[in-house]
């Protein structure tokens, strides 16, 4: 017998494990553990279990309808799974485990832990790379060292992609009669303890089946015009596929695979490649997560940065979090966040570097409410782009990359539709004034005053980089660590 051991990968479509499983000799079954106690460590947002329970449970269905049964089973955190992996394995005289690999830390100990126990159960696990196009440390640079600067890495990536890429294949027919999801109700009990509001579930279609109709209603609508019209907030312009991709209701090589169909029509060309770059953004963070565990540690990419000392100020943090730092702009996309669970890609920089480099705080506490409120909440991205945004990170332009908050809002919406979409006490401004509505004021009552200036941020902020990175040139200069 062979088991098909689900983790974030909830599909059928495009899984190299589950394809595998079902062309080795014998039938095939499925698991997938719980780990509400590990969400609750990782600062999972109630809306992605939401999304991924009800991921789950069509899963289920879909498997059941091939006549696979996927068992669910509740293990409260990582740690129980090898000895309830080893029992199970027992139990259904199962020989082969399949798996789509994971790579951050925690994930990457449970693996080993499971191997070893499966090990000792005379039970063999496969491990495929289906949750990136690019297996992270598949790409070194000319020292042997992981590839730290984007542009790099992506010219590489690729070049490896044209030769190395497999065209994702749906598994073998049904082979087997439909059997009933009888676990169905340990997930309709695990959703009950997810406390998610029904205005914020509203946005959301969990599933397979759903990403997969959203990715061909982006490639055929939107796809072509990405370049162009990705960065506007106001405008439906990019996939919103990033809760699917990062649960796994869809895979990389799916999106990829279209956005090269694509790529035949020469008015879809320039948006597909521009598409594909952000495949390649995704692949590129989890590969320096995977290869710099300090990342999972809470630590700064760039170490001299750990040395920063960052204001702790609740009422400019709370400010932040609930958008009212008088700055449209970041409060729009605050309340865009809070009332949705997502952010648009250019609002998600703005508000990251707003709350590290104006109010100066540090950017783990904004990792962490972006996690907690994040339907695509996923660790190498999030953390990727936190710390790209504070410029603790990979940004190969380091401290002088400050956001004016204003001038953003003036080019990426330049109307204002999108901040009186979300700060309806500024809608009746003019296209001009609701950018800076503290030159009116008398118009505004019920809207706060910018809770910091821009003036003299970017002064503030290179100088607190460049004594960090002398204080800490000096203590190595001296042997210190
Ligand atoms: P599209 O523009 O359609 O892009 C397609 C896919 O590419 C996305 O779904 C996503 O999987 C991937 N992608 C796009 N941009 C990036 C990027 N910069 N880094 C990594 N992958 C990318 N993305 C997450 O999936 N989860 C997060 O927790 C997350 N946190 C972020 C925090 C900050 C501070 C920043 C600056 C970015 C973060 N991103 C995160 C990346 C990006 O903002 C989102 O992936 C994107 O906004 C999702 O919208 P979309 O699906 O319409 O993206």
């Amino acid at each position: 017998m062979n088991l098909v051991w689900y983790r974030n990968d909830l599909r059928i479509h495009a899984h190299r494990a589950l394809k595998e499983a079902l062309q080795a000799e014998g039938p095939v079954t499925a698991v997938y553990f719980l780990c509400d106690q590990q969400w609750d460590e990782h600062g999972v947002a109630p809306l992605r279990r939401w999304y991924v329970l009800h991921s789950l449970i069509e899963l289920g269905e879909q498997l059941a309808a091939r006549g696979i049964t996927l068992h669910v089973q509740d293990a409260g955190d990582f740690s129980r799974i090898p000895a309830m992996l080893q029992d199970f394995t027992q139990q259904q005289g199962i020989s082969q485990v399949f798996c789509s690999r994971e790579y951050p830390l925690n994930e990457r100990r449970r693996d080993k832990a499971v191997a070893k126990a499966l090990d000792d159960a005379g039970v063999s696990i496969r491990g495929f790379d289906d949750s990136v196009l690019v297996p992270p440390a598949t790409l070194r640079t000319g020292k042997g060292t992981p590839y730290t600067v984007f542009s790099a890495y992506k010219k590489r990536w690729d070049v490896w992609l044209d030769s190395h890429f497999q065209q994702p294949e749906l598994p073998g027919k049904a082979s087997a009669k439909p059997v009933a999801f009888a676990d169905r109700a340990v997930v309709e009990s695990a959703l009950e303890s997810v406390s998610v509001a029904e205005s914020l579930t509203a946005h959301w279609q969990p599933g397979e089946q759903a990403a997969a109709t959203q990715l061909e209603h982006f490639v055929a609508r939107h796809l072509g015009q990405y370049r162009k019209l990705r960065d506007f907030p106001s405008l439906t312009a990019t996939s919103g596929l990033s809760a699917a991709l990062s649960a796994g209701t869809l895979s990389p090589a799916s999106c990829y695979l279209a956005a090269r169909q694509a790529m035949a029509d020469a008015g879809a060309r320039d948006g597909a490649a521009c598409w594909i770059g952000e495949l390649a953004w995704r692949d590129f963070y989890r590969q320096i997560m995977a290869q710099y565990p300090r990342l999972s540690w809470g630590r700064a990419f760039r170490p001299e940065t750990d040395l920063l000392k960052w204001d702790s100020d609740d009422a400019l943090f709370q400010a932040w979090c609930e958008g009212r730092t008088g700055y449209p702009l970041v409060d729009a996309a605050m309340r865009q966040l809070v009332a949705t669970g997502w952010m648009h890609n250019r609002l998600r920089m703005v508000t990251a570097m707003f709350l590290s480099k104006h109010l100066w705080q540090d950017w783990r506490k904004g990792e962490a409410f972006f996690m907690a409120h994040l339907i695509d909440g996923d660790f190498a991205a999030n953390n990727g782009g936190w710390q790209w945004s504070a410029s603790t990170g990979t940004d190969a332009v380091p401290y002088f990359r400050v956001f004016n908050p204003i001038r953003q809002s003036q080019r990426f919406d330049a109307e204002g539709h999108f901040i009186a979409r979300w700060v309806p006490e500024l809608k009746a401004l003019d296209n001009k004034t609701i950018h800076e509505p503290w030159k009116q004021p008398l118009l505004v009552p019920d809207y706060p005053a910018p809770v910091v200036s821009h003036a003299g941020v970017r002064e503030r902020v290179t100088q607190a980089f460049k004594a960090v990175k002398k204080d800490y040139d000096d203590n190595h200069a001296q042997g210190g660590n």
